[in-house]
C-alpha cells in the first residue's frame, strides 16, 4: 500500500496553456518533443511487455514482505533482469528493514453463536497469548464515540465499526485506533477494514502504536463481519469473541533499493527518479500494490533504452523497498544521496495501482508546474495529460526527496477499483489489464524522458 500522504488542500487542476516569463524557454516543449514522446507511447501501447513481465515476477515470487525470502528473491530476479535489459548501474543498495510475521491468526465469535469471523491481524501488532484472548465485545462507529463510551471499554474487545470514506481519513482508525483503544481500557482492538467494497475479504495495513501507552493485539474483520456483531449490539445480544494472533517481531532484516540507470549524456548527474516500491503484504500477490508501479517504472526506462533515447539528465529508476511497514527504504535512499539530492531534477513514483492513466499529482513549485503542463500535454494520444497540484508529496517513498524541494509527482490513475482489493488476498494481477499499465508506462516514459531531456532542470520549490 500505500502510504499515501496527499492532502488535497491546495487542489488546482491546472488548465490551459501556461504562461510567463519564467518558462518562455520552454514554449517550445511540444515542438520539441512530440516526435520523442509519440514514438514512447506507440512503444509502450505496442504489446503487453510490461504486464507479462509483471506476471512473471508476482506469479513467480508471490507477495514481498519486509524480511521475507520472497522479497530479496523478487530482488534478485530484477537486478539479473536490469543487467539483461542493458541498463547502467544496476544495483542493490542495503537497507535494514523491520521483520515483522503475521503467525497464525483467527478470531472466532463465542457468544452469541460460534462462528469463525474473516479477518487479518494489522501489520506490526503485538501477537496475544497462545490461548488466545476471550473477552466481550464493545462495538463503536467511531474514534470519537470510542472517547464517549471510555467507562464502557475496560476489558473488552473494542470493535472499531467505521464506514470507509476516503483512504486517508480512514486509515486513522487503522492506525491511531488501537492505542486510542489501550488508553481506554480494551484489551484487544478490531477494526472494520479499511475498504470500499467487499466480498468479505479482510484487508491488513500497518497500525501504530503510541510510544507510551500499552500494545494490544489489533486486527481488521471484513466489513460484513464487523456490520454483523455491530447488528447484535444493537439487538442487546452480548457477544464474547475469541481472538488468536501469533504476530511477532524480529530483529532487523537485510533488505535492498533496486537502482538502475540510464547515464545522461550531458548532465550525468542531475537525475530525475522514476520508481514504486518493490515490498508488499504478506497477502494476494501486491500485483496492484506496488508490483505494478515498480514494473512499469522499470519498463518506462527500459523504453528508453530500446528506443536509443538517451536524454541529457541521468534516469533513476529506484525501487523502493518496505514503504509498506516502516519506508526505511526510502529514507535510506534520501540519507544516501545527501548533497546530492539537489541536483534530483524530478521524482516521479507510481502507487495507487496501474489503471487507467489520466496525468499526474505534482507537488512543486508554480513554475515546475507550468513546465510539468506542457509536458503532460505530450501525453494527448493517451488522455493523461491531467495536471493536479497538492501541497504535500502525493506518494510515500519521494516524500523524503520532496521534504528537500524537489519536484515530487505522482501518476494520477483511475483509482475506483483500488480500495477493493487494496492489502487484501485479492490484489492478484487479474485485477490489472494489460492495455491500461502499457499507457501507465507511457505516461511515466514520456515524463521522464522529457524532463530529463529540457535545457534546463525543473526549478526547486525553494527556488
Ligand atoms: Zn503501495
Amino acid at each position: 500500500m500505500i502510504a499515501r500522504l496527499r492532502t488535497l488542500l491546495c487542489l488546482a487542476v491546472l488548465a490551459g496553456p501556461a504562461v510567463g516569463p519564467a518558462q518562455a524557454q520552454q514554449a517550445d516543449i511540444a515542438a520539441t518533443y512530440r516526435a520523442a514522446a509519440d514514438s514512447l507511447i506507440r512503444g509502450a501501447t505496442a504489446d503487453s511487455a510490461a504486464y507479462r513481465r509483471l506476471g512473471r515476477l508476482v506469479d513467480t515470487f508471490g507477495h514481498r514482505l519486509s524480511g521475507s525470502a520472497s522479497l530479496e528473491a523478487a530482488i534478485d530476479w530484477i537486478l539479473d533482469l536490469m543487467k539483461a535489459d542493458g541498463l547502467q548501474n544496476v544495483r542493490g543498495e542495503p537497507v535494514m528493514v523491520p521483520h515483522w510475521v503475521r503467525g497464525e491468526e483467527s478470531a472466532e465469535l463465542v457468544k452469541p453463536r460460534r462462528a469463525r469471523l474473516a479477518m487479518l491481524g494489522l501489520g506490526m501488532s503485538v501477537g496475544t497469548p497462545k490461548a488466545g484472548i476471550t473477552a466481550p465485545v464493545l462495538v463503536v462507529s467511531s474514534l470519537d464515540e470510542l472517547q464517549q463510551r471510555a467507562a464502557d471499554a475496560k476489558g473488552k474487545i473494542v470493535l472499531l465499526d467505521v464506514p470507509f470514506t476516503d483512504y486517508v481519513a480512514t486509515r486513522k482508525v487503522r492506525t491511531d485506533g488501537p492505542s486510542a483503544a489501550a488508553r481506554v481500557g480494551a484489551v484487544a482492538c478490531l477494526i472494520r477494514s479499511v475498504a470500499s467494497s467487499s466480498i468479505r475479504s479482510p484487508h491488513t495495513g500497518q497500525t501504530r502504536y503510541d510510544s507510551t501507552g500499552a500494545r494490544i493485539p489489533a486486527a481488521a474483520l471484513s466489513v460484513e463481519d464487523a456490520a454483523m456483531l455491530h447488528r447484535f449490539q444493537d439487538r442487546g445480544e452480548p457477544m464474547v469473541l475469541t481472538l488468536r494472533m501469533g504476530a511477532r517481531m524480529l530483529p532487523d532484516a537485510p533488505s535492498r533499493n533496486v537502482v538502475a540507470e540510464i547515464v545522461g549524456r550531458e548532465k550525468p548527474d542531475e537525475v530525475v527518479v522514476v520508481g514504486g516500491h518493490i515490498d508488499s503484504w504478506d497477502v494476494g500477490q501486491g500485483a496492484m500494490d506496488d508490483a505494478g508501479g515498480s514494473v512499469a517504472a522499470w519498463e518506462a526506462v527500459r523504453l528508453m533504452q530500446r528506443l536509443n533515447l538517451r536524454p541529457r539528465r541521468t534516469v533513476r529508476v529506484v525501487l523502493w523497498t518496505n514503504e509498506e511497514n516502516g519506508g526505511a527504504g526510502s529514507k535510506a535512499y534520501a540519507t544516501s544521496q545527501g548533497a546530492q539530492i539537489a541536483k534530483h531534477v524530478l521524482a516521479i513514483e507510481s502507487d495507487n495501482g496501474v489503471f487507467n492513466p489520466k496525468g499526474y499529482i505534482l507537488a512543486g513549485s508554480d513554475s515546475s508546474a507550468a513546465v510539468v503542463q506542457q509536458v503532460a500535454g505530450l501525453m494527448q494520444p493517451i488522455n493523461a495529460t491531467g495536471v493536479q497540484r497538492v501541497s504535500e508529496s502525493p506518494a510515500a517513498d519521494i516524500t523524503p526527496l520532496a521534504e528537500q524541494g524537489v519536484p515530487a509527482m505522482e501518476l494520477d490513475v483511475d483509482g475506483g477499483r483500488y480500495f477493493w482489493y487494496h492489502h487484501s488476498e485479492g490484489d492478484m494481477l487479474d485485477k490489472l489489464d494489460p492495455a491500461e499499465m502499457a499507457r501507465c508506462v507511457a505516461a511515466m516514459a514520456v515524463m521522464a524522458y522529457v524532463v530529463a531531456d529540457l535545457p534546463d532542470p525543473l526549478p526547486h520549490a525553494t527556488n
